[in-house]
């Protein structure tokens, strides 16, 4: 059975680690590969060659950064079918949808290809007479991703083409469940031109995240994935003197106003709640009905819209399925036991996904789509992220309770309203507590030149990924204050002894 190792200074490393975890393939529920759990020892190696690669890539000018990334775009756009394929046999989501993933990830590669404009910094002529003043950008040196599973292309992706392109180098740990995206994204780099040692991958589990969050090499820290384990990345990275952004679960919500177009809103919620299977941090796990009358009409449309969903696998002959299987056998009991507890807790069970059976594919993991209706606040499926194909509905009288059961949530990541009136869209844009908003957009994920983050439990730390944020995560700041000589050939040269201002 094939072994997914390391790739270390620029070439499969194997390593001497005795211990490994299964991939799956889960639509079938097949073994298909095993991957390495790396040690300490591999984990430093990996170091080592990235902060021996630091120097003479930090020094490269930004423009010819740029330009093998304008050479990895190009090969993840030739290589897109190999990578989609991959995507949907170690992941589930269905092919279309893997693409999906990797258009938005290979925006942020298009993102970074503009680096020398992004990382001119800044200058001031005259800050005072004949001083003049700039700052440079300047690269931090080995930064660390540890990624999820539910994106393991795009989510990569957020953090290692601007952590490139500014000059630093980089060390992935990628999601074990689907760990074979990180090592086909680093071959094509080093095919793209990147020297050797500026882009490792890892391959393990809290044993290898251990040694980057506490390693002293290790400058900065990306962590996308849940909030339990945000909590510790932010924390122990934090106290070993790292910057660290973490960004953690979710449960988004979204107010259905009794203006709505409620045809345009219902397709878009069934969509955003189902697509992978819910497995999207950005996915919809809430609507907020305001009046029942509105609500009763969302209920029978999103129930006739989910009896026409196709369940199957990622990758088929001819017409694509729209939902495939969730990750794994643990993950789908664990939604399963969520639609349990939503049934005794006295929720109106509206579309179970629980008996889901797709012919010839017995032992994936699949669960049908789930409509739960007068859902409470005080109840776990409420409570908590489920991360599968479990959509809520929530009854509020007026738009403030609606907003107020919002903003009491413990995440705060994406929220959305459906509306026709401009004045209601406006002063939720405003109100919301959470960290991107869609107005008649059901999943509000920001572009890459624009940030991506949420608020509340959903990120630690003060800068979001991608966009500018992006830039300034990976960059620390210099600010040079220059006087030329010819200043000082003028100047009385005696010593001052007060605090220097710029006359
Ligand atoms: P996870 O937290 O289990 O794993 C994420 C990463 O952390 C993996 O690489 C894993 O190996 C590592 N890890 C797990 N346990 C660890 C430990 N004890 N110590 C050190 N490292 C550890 O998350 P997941 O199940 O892979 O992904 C799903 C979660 O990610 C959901 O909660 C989802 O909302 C979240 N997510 C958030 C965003 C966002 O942008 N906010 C995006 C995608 C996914």
């Amino acid at each position: 059975m094939e072994t997914i190792q390391n790739f270390i200074n620029g070439e499969v490393t194997d390593s001497n680690s005795l211990r490994f975890a299964p991939i799956f393939n889960p639509a079938t529920g097949e073994q298909t590969r095993r991957v390495v759990l790396s040690t300490v020892e591999d984990t430093k190696k990996a170091i080592e060659a990235a902060q021996a690669a630091f120097p003479s890539w930090a020094k490269t000018p930004p423009l010819r950064r740029a330009r093998v990334m304008f050479k990895f775009k190009a090969l993840l756009e030739a290589n897109q079918d190999a990578l989609a394929r991959m995507i949907s046999n170690e992941h589930g989501k269905v092919y279309s949808d893997a693409v999906g993933e990797l258009t938005r990830g290979l925006e942020v590669v298009e993102f970074a290809c503009g680096i020398p404009h992004l990382q001119k910094g800044e200058s001031s002529a005259n800050v005072g007479s004949t001083v003049d003043s700039h700052s440079i950008m300047q690269p931090l040196g080995v930064c660390a991703g540890i990624t999820p599973f539910n994106f393991p292309a795009m989510v990569p992706m957020w953090m290692f083409p601007i952590a490139l392109a500014t000059g630093n180098t980089f060390i992935l740990k990628p999601s074990e469940k689907d760990p074979s995206l990180g090592l086909m994204m680093a071959k094509l780099l080093k095919e793209a031109g990147l020297p050797d040692g500026v882009f490792n991958v890892v391959n393990g589990d809290k044993e290898a995240v251990d040694v980057l969050l506490t390693d002293p090499r290790v400058q900065a820290v990306s962590f996308v994935g849940s909030t339990p384990i945000a909590e510790y990345i932010y924390t122990t990275a934090s106290a070993h003197g790292k910057r660290c952004q973490a960004l953690g679960g979710a449960k988004n919500h979204c107010i259905l106003m009794p203006d709505a177009d409620l045809d345009m809103a219902s397709n878009a919620i069934v969509g955003a709640g189902f697509g992978a299977a819910g497995e999207r941090c950005m996915a919809l796990s809430v609507v907020v009905a305001v009046g029942d009358e509105i609500a009763d009409r969302l209920v029978d449309s999103l129930a006739k819209s989910i009896q026409k969903m196709r369940v199957g696998p990622g990758i088929v002959d001819g017409r694509e399925n729209d939902m495939g299987p969730v990750i794994s056998a643990a993950h789908r009991d664990k939604i399963l036991g969520y639609i349990d507890a939503g049934v005794e807790q006295g929720a109106t069970l509206v579309v179970d996904g629980r008996n889901c059976k797709v012919a010839d594919h017995e032992n994936g993991y699949f669960v049908g789509p789930t409509l739960f209706d007068d859902v409470k606040p005080d109840m776990t499926i409420y409570q908590d992220e489920i991360f599968g194909p479990v959509l809520s509905i929530v009854r509020a009288p007026d738009y403030q309770t609606a907003l107020t059961l919002i903003n009491q949530h413990q995440y705060g990541n994406g929220s959305a309203i459906f509306t026709r009136d401009g004045d209601t869209a406006r002063q939720f844009s405003e109100d919301v507590l959470a960290g991107m908003v869609g107005v008649n957009v059901p999943i509000p994920v920001p572009m890459a030149f624009h940030s991506f983050g949420g608020w509340k439990r959903s990120i630690f730390g003060p800068l979001n990924v991608h966009g500018n944020d992006g830039v300034r995560f990976y960059t620390r700041m210099k600010t040079v204050t220059t006087r030329w000589p010819a200043s000082v050939r003028l100047e009385d040269h005696s010593s001052a002894f007060t605090m220097p201002t710029m006359d």
